[in-house]
């Protein structure tokens, strides 16, 4: 379970999100929705451990993440991210990029799962490849394939899709919608994608101006919207 509570994050002292209380329960899947400069990446960048908090706190299963004079260092918070930056490992093929965290298993497990993985992806033909050889979108697929594959207990997501065409993403997010799904993942996906949001996430938070302005299930959103802002973001995108 991942809970914000009051949290206030920005850059330099500046804040540029704040207030921001929500709670994403096991296994489910949560997406924050906003337009661009909205601060939406901001937030994830804190959950993940890379920004330290101006106020409020963050508990991952109960545990406190950040504030209150504690921040956990990233890689000991036991989530999976797939950044706008995808940060493959240029020394590695596709296939070794995604099996990478999967060190712990057997051998025959790691290439299993990673098979699995690939083909979710539609990267079988190109395991052997080296992120330069590669396509934006397909850059982008691996990094979603190797937060995957270590199914961590959180994943988060930033735009996870925003580098594939329009059948390619609606195909990729609900295949990534299963699998998280299949394996009881608890994910946060950040889009400014209203079709994107409404498809994957069981809760959606609609963010603008640095507050969040409604946490609800998508349907909540769309049938009672918790103020005309929300009402016409939602609205302009359909
Ligand atoms: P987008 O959809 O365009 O990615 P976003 O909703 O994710 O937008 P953020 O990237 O969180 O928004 O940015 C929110 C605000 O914080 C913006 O005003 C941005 O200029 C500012 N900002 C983002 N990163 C930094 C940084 N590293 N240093 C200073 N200011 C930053």
């Amino acid at each position: 379970r991942l809970e914000l509570d009051q949290v206030a994050v920005g850059y330099e002292g500046r804040e540029v999100a704040g207030e921001v209380t929500l709670a994403v329960e096991p296994g489910q899947i949560a997406c924050l929705l906003g337009p661009s400069g909205s601060g939406k990446t901001t937030v994830l960048r804190a959950i993940a451990g890379f920004e330290p908090l101006l106020r409020g706190r963050i508990l991952g299963d109960g545990e406190l993440l950040s504030g209150q004079g504690r921040q956990v260092p990233p890689e000991r918070r036991g989530i999976g991210l797939v950044f706008q930056d995808f940060a493959l490992l240029p020394h590695l093929s596709c296939r070794d990029n995604v099996g990478f965290g999967l060190f712990a298993l057997p051998r025959a497990q790691r290439r299993q799962r990673v098979d699995e993985l690939l083909e979710v992806v539609g990267l079988t033909a190109h395991a052997g490849r080296y992120p330069h050889e590669l396509s934006g979108g397909m850059q982008q697929r691996v990094a979603l394939a190797r937060a995957l594959a270590p199914q961590p207990r959180l994943l988060l997501l930033d735009e996870p899709f925003s580098s594939l065409d329009p059948d390619l993403r609606e195909k990729l997010s609900l295949d990534v919608r299963l699998i998280l799904k299949q394996q009881g993942s608890t994910a946060l996906l950040v889009t400014h994608s209203q079709a994107e949001a409404f498809a994957m996430a069981d809760q959606v938070g609609v963010l603008s101006g640095g507050r969040l302005r409604q946490w609800a299930s998508a349907y909540e959103l769309y049938h009672r919207p918790a103020s005309r802002e929300v009402a016409q973001f939602i609205g302009e995108k359909i």
